[in-house]
């Protein structure tokens, strides 16, 4: 379950709240996809991608994946 393909893979960085130094990738799809405020049907979304401890579940960070298709 490695997601290494990921060039940023986290550098030395621990988890918040149990420590921990493995993060692992996901994506949000579906329900949690993110449209801007403005689109009246769900196209031109993004998924969200997340960093997440693996020990925990902490997330480290959220963001969205393609930023640049909510630029007019
Ligand atoms: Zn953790």
């Amino acid at each position: 379950m490695e997601h290494d393909n990921d060039s940023q893979t986290s550098a030395l960085k621990s988890c918040k709240r149990c420590g921990g130094t493995e993060f692992g990738h996901g994506k949000i799809v579906g329900e949690g996809s993110v449209y801007p405020l403005k689109a009246r049907f769900a196209i031109g979304g993004s998924e969200l991608v997340l960093e997440f401890c693996l020990d925990c579940g902490e997330v480290d960070s959220l963001r969205v994946k393609a930023p640049h298709s909510f630029r007019n």
